[in-house]
């Protein structure tokens, strides 16, 4: 019998924990020719999810959890959770109820066909708000023409991949992945299935502004130098215009009697200059710091108990 895990990165889903492991679990039961584990990652929750996942265990040994030391983010808690499957392949999908698990179905008769990653595009969706809605496919534009992936408007974290794929990421040695473009970068044989998001079913967003922001910021970096070019470029065509500006300063002293002093360009290319010089700094500080923090091979999750055995 083929094992289906599910991987499921939840933080602060107390509400929403109980009624997804029923719907999963009723799910699996029109599956038969399947067995199934759910595994639930509590990415440092304060509130009573964990004593929520470690009831449903008691109840049903298929419904399992790993529990961070604390908070390190969708991203981590979705590493260790693909990290610890043990099925052939491997669903990853929101706690809140807005990845429809009626999908489940239809991923699994496309991976029986030989796909080994199916995932999904989210259509226009109506549910969110315009601000979430707008910056998402602002951050979707941006990391595709900045990366040198190109990743599609609306493939968020729900998909299956098979036991091949997860080996693959398993093995990454890359600190602070960004799975979304790991899989663009990935290749192997993928299905894209669109849906329509649901309404989240309790609770609020766990997607902060600064948590959307720093997804961003690592989704750009992580794929892509481009952002060092740009501070090339800028560079080169500020010292163009410096150049051509130098001459006719030199002219003007020559040849007329004009030289005024002009402090309003000085001040305007000093703030130019200066405001370009920090973001470019900026911009390899993010990448220099991204080095460090590699180079210190810090995990990117502490475990501090599970229901599950280490792989
Ligand atoms: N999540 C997480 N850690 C975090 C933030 C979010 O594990 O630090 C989980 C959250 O519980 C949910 C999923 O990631 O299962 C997506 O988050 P959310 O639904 O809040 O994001 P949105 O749908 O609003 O973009
Ligand atoms: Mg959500």
């Amino acid at each position: 019998m083929k094992l289906i895990s599910v991987v499921i990165p939840a933080f602060n889903e107390e509400e929403n924990i109980p009624v997804l492991a029923a719907r999963l679990v009723d799910i699996f039961a029109t599956l038969p020719a399947y067995d199934y584990e759910l595994l639930f990652v509590d990415d440092g929750s304060s509130d009573k999810s964990l004593e929520v996942l470690q009831t449903l265990h008691q109840e049903n040994n298929k419904i399992n959890y790993l529990s961070f030391s604390r908070n390190f983010g969708h991203q981590n808690a979705l590493k260790c959770g693909l990290y610890y499957a043990k099925g052939d392949c491997a669903i990853s999908m929101d706690a809140d109820m807005q990845h429809p698990p009626a999908l489940l179905p239809s991923f699994i008769e496309k991976w029986e066909e030989g796909y080994e990653i199916v995932y999904t595009q989210r259509e226009a969706d109506k549910n969110l708000s315009f601000f979430k809605n707008k910056t998402s496919s602002l951050f979707y534009k941006i990391i595709d023409k900045l990366s040198d992936v190109t990743l599609e408007e609306g493939t968020a974290d729900f998909r299956l991949l098979d036991k091949k794929v997860l080996n693959v990421i398993n093995n990454l040695k890359e600190n602070d992945l960004f799975i979304r473009g790991m899989i663009a970068w990935i290749g192997f044989k993928q299905f894209k299935i669109k849906y329509t998001p649901d309404k989240r079913f309790a609770g609020t967003t766990k997607y902060s502004f600064s948590k959307m922001l720093k997804l961003a910021v690592t989704g750009i970096t992580a794929f892509s130098i481009k952002p060092l070019k740009v501070a090339l470029l800028m560079g080169i065509a500020i010292s163009i215009f410096a150049f051509i500006y130098a001459m006719y300063a030199v002219a003007m002293y020559f040849f007329t009697d004009e030289t005024v002093p002009g402090w309003t360009s000085v001040l305007v290319s000093v703030l130019l200059i200066g405001g370009l010089q920090l973001m470019t700094l900026g911009i390899i500080g993010e990448y220099l710091g991204r080095l460090f923090m590699q180079a210190k091979y810090r995990p990117d999750f502490i475990v501090r108990e599970s229901s599950v055995d280490k792989p």
